[in-house]
């Protein structure tokens, strides 16, 4: 067993005797993995270190409290499928509520918005309906192929599953989602809705997305009608307070990992950014797959090429707070078509699934700007960012105020993965062959299962169980 560390770590209280497992990163996939290491942390008598190498936790799930506001930096709604994400919720004690039944943005296109709602009221149907007849945007021939679309996916629901995978891993060919819809004739479709919707939840395109992954995520939140999403009444920001307060004795922040330690063919420990050695039974490795190739030098060549195939879209989430609603009733989003006059994607307004995510009579909206746009904004000081951000909403959103009651600017270069085509199943293979090739090393991360905080949480859960039955046979 490791030799124990003065420094106090959430097993300050056990034995000498005791394994040391360390979690490197506390993001979502790192917080799970140490709820759930603490939560067998008795009967398997071991010490649980989380190392951070930022002075915050919650990576991409970050979120924070202003002025009343629960403002959140990245991730924000969870689907009703992800049945990982719900357990540790329940397990938090965090209640979620169902989203209303009613989905709706609007799409801007030929200088104004343009309504699409699913089981909205009447009036939102005949929107809907002039849409698909008037909109710009919008051809017959892109809707005939949206409906072939829909029962192709339809047929293939239940592979197209984020919390158990395995079926979808026979979908995930090298194939990127463009040119599957470009062998099966889907073109229209794409230019006309499929490239906005994985603009907004890759901060990606369809020629950067794996085929698979951009099927599963068309059908989990855009063409499933029969789906909700749901959030605590917060807003996501409470279940990340629960997940950093319920994790809070076992991390150390501001301890950058530079290399995981593999000798005599297991994994031994980490060392630090500082050069500190720190001794481990077992290493959950809870960053992302370039950071992971990085600082696991010791792997076969082919297991870090496939970790460095991996992609990530990039994306600024600018979050306000506001006296009053900027987007039209009903609407929860206001999209930006590539090839849009403006550098914006899209401009979000939880508050139906989430009313008490802003004080009373104050709502909160975010805005994100993804890929080279972004990239553009990161090279500018956050008053610059809001200034022209602002400045930007105004043309399109009249009622955006010149001042709003706060902003916050969050960057992510890498913010979203793309799960090019065959990294899924790259990624199963991997895992499989750490156990022979790195034994106490486990991979976590939403890269390692189907990209999404239910993937992040997942493996963090799974690789937490994978390391104690390790330990049970050391
Ligand atoms: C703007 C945005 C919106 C999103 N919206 C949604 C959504 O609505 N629904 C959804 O399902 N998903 C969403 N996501 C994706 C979701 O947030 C992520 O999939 C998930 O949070 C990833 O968690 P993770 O733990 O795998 O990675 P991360 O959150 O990136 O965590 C990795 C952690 O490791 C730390 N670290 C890195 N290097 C080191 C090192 N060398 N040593 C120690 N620590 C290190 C990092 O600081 C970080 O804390 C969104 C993401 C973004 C950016």
């Amino acid at each position: 067993m490791a030799s124990s560390d003065t420094r106090p770590t959430g097993g300050q209280d056990c034995e000498p005797t005791a394994s040391e497992i360390l979690v490197v990163g506390a993001g979502a996939a790192g917080l799970s993995a140490a709820l759930t290491l603490a939560a067998h942390r008795q009967e398997s008598n071991c010490r649980i270190r989380v190392l951070e190498a930022s002075d915050r936790v919650g990576g991409r799930l970050f979120c924070e409290e202003v002025d009343g506001f629960h403002v959140y930096g990245g991730a924000s709604v969870i689907h009703e499928s992800f049945a990982t994400t719900r357990d540790l919720a329940r397990e938090l004690g965090v209640e979620l509520r169902q989203s209303p039944r009613k989905k709706g943005g609007q799409s801007y296109a030929g200088g104004r918005f343009w309504g699409l709602y699913v089981n909205g009221s009447l009036r939102q149907t005949l929107s809907s309906l002039r849409t698909m007849v008037f909109s710009p945007q919008h051809t017959l021939a892109g809707n005939w192929e949206f409906m072939r679309l829909f029962t192709m996916l339809k047929k293939r629901a239940a592979e197209l599953d984020f919390e158990d995978h395995s079926r979808l891993l026979d979908l995930d060919t090298s194939a990127s989602f463009a040119e599957f819809a470009r062998a099966n004739s889907l073109g229209r479709y794409l230019a006309q809705a499929g490239e906005l919707d994985l603009n907004c939840f890759t901060a990606g395109s369809s020629k950067e997305v794996g085929a698979a992954y951009g099927m599963a995520l068309l059908w989990l939140w855009t063409l499933n009608p029969a789906t909700r999403s749901y959030l605590p009444r917060q807003g996501i920001a409470a279940l990340f307070k629960a997940l950093a307060d319920a994790c809070s004795d076992y991390v150390q922040l501001s301890t950058p990992v530079e290399r995981i330690i593999l000798e005599d063919g297991r994994a031994h420990g980490v060392v630090t950014a500082s050069g500190e050695r720190i001794e481990g039974d077992a290493v959950i490795c809870a960053t992302i797959a370039s950071t992971a190739a990085r600082i696991i030098p010791g792997l076969p060549e082919e297991l870090t090429a496939a970790l460095e195939r991996v992609r990530y879209g990039s994306c600024c989430n600018i979050a306000f707070g506001l006296n009053k609603n900027i987007l039209a009733e009903g609407s929860h989003a206001g999209l930006f078509p590539p090839g849009s006059p403006t550098f914006l994607t899209m401009v979000t307004n939880l508050a139906a699934t989430a009313p008490d995510a802003a004080p009373p009579g104050k709502t909160m909206v975010h805005a994100l700007v993804i890929g080279a746009h972004a990239q553009t904004l990161f090279a500018l000081d956050d008053d610059e960012i809001v200034r022209r951000v602002v400045e930007e909403m105004r043309r399109f959103f009249p009622a955006m105020p010149e001042r709003p009651l706060f902003a916050r600017v969050f960057r992510w270069p890498q913010a979203l993965c793309l799960a090019p085509g065959g990294m899924l199943r790259d990624m199963h293979d991997l895992r499989g062959r750490l156990s022979s090739c790195a034994p106490g090393l486990f991979l976590a991360g939403d890269y390692t299962r189907v990209p999404s905080l239910n993937g992040a949480m997942k493996s963090g859960v799974e690789s937490a169980q994978a390391s104690l039955s390790y330990l049970r046979g050391l």
